[in-house]
């Protein structure tokens, strides 16, 4: 009879990290999260190879701990939850104490990081899960993390890694979208030792859409705000004039409390309310952040997919499709036909 035993821990950590490690992006977006987690002002990401061979995460946030460095990538260790109850009340974008664990079981993890209260900082070397160096370095407050070499000890995982321009134009993606979920922060993004955009994290929400898709794209995008008391949400953001469509929704922009989601439910709601004013199989863009109180939505639902659970999904369809066909019915956003005499 075959022996049932469980697995070692190296064993469970690269099994797990599959979950949470799909690609380089999956590591560039668990690594933003994190530096918006610490309350960074400033986050920037550099890659090299697509982020497959180098890839770098700078914040200017709180930092860890000398004594906490280790800590943070054993796998369920997390600063941002203690307790089952707290689930039902997350307000920041990790919790599952899962991203550095996975980050470290396949790749190669050099960390640099200071809290505010310390004169020196922390560097810690991790590779393939096993810890390599650690010593006291100067270092500005907050933390750096470099990932070099994704899968270089998962073989299989690598061989489904697509080209390098492929990876890195899913981590541009991510960036673009993590750089509109928080107008506040400022975001740079290199690529190749090229800027590819940067923000000012001056909380203009319009800023940042039109150093993302430029002046013609913002110069479109009309502002929305309502509140639907009962359901307890707030919404507010841009969307396009019927003008300014697509052939697909890769525009379509829905944030739940500055968590960038993909939401049938919304993409829905929205196009319903652009019924009278588009063509058949094009599709409106938006940029909208959602906001509901705690309770309304559940993120718990998978580490990596975008997904949410929102209760009273109806209702929410319903405000979604009136207040934007109200928007839409303003009078600006409907190119006049002007009639001139023969
Ligand atoms: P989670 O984000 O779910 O808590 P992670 O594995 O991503 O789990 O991170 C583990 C812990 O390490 C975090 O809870 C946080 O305390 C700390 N940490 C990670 N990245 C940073 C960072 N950039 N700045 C400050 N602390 C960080
Ligand atoms: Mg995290």
């Amino acid at each position: 009879m075959a022996i049932i035993q469980v697995l070692d821990h190296a064993t469970i950590d690269k099994i797990a990290a599959g979950e949470v490690v799909e690609r380089p992006a999956s590591i560039a977006k668990e690594l933003v999260e994190n530096a918006i987690d610490a309350g960074a002002k400033a986050i920037t990401v550099e890659i090299k190879e697509g982020g497959i061979s180098f890839l770098r995460v700078t914040d200017n946030g709180g930092g860890i701990p000398k004594d906490q460095v280790e800590i943070a990538f054993l796998r369920h260790a997390t600063s941002k939850i203690r307790q089952e109850s707290d689930l039902d009340f997350i307000e920041t974008l990790g919790f599952r104490g899962e991203a550095l664990a996975s980050i470290a079981a396949v790749s190669m993890v050099e960390m640099v990081t200071k809290v505010a209260d310390d004169l020196t900082g922390t560097r810690y070397v991790i590779e393939g899960g096993v810890p390599a160096e650690k010593e006291e370095i100067g270092a500005p407050e907050g933390t750096t993390i470099i990932v070099r070499n994704v899968f270089y000890n998962v073989p299989a995982r690598k061989k489904f890694l697509k080209k390098p321009m492929t990876e890195g134009a899913y981590i541009s993606d991510m960036m673009e979208h993590m750089a509109m979920s928080h107008a506040e922060i400022s975001f740079r993004f290199i690529v190749n030792n090229q800027v590819k955009f940067s923000t000012p994290g001056n909380g203009n929400l319009k800023e940042v859409i039109y150093r993302i898709y430029g002046k013609e794209f913002s110069d479109n995008m009309k502002d929305i705000r309502f509140s639907v008391p009962s359901l307890g949400m707030d919404v507010t953001g841009y969307i396009g004039t019927p003008g300014l469509n697509r052939s697909n929704r890769n525009h379509q922009l829905f944030y739940i409390n500055q968590r960038f989601i993909r939401s049938n439910l919304f993409s829905k709601a929205l196009e319903e309310g652009y019924r009278n004013y588009m063509m058949q199989h094009r599709f409106p863009v938006c940029v909208l952040h959602i906001f509901f109180t705690p309770g309304q939505v559940d993120v718990n639902v998978h580490p990596t997919k975008m997904e949410v659970r929102i209760s009273n999904g109806e209702a929410v369809y319903s405000a979604f499709a009136a207040q934007s066909a109200g928007c839409l019915s303003e009078r600006e956003m409907i190119p006049k036909v002007i009639l001139t005499e023969e």
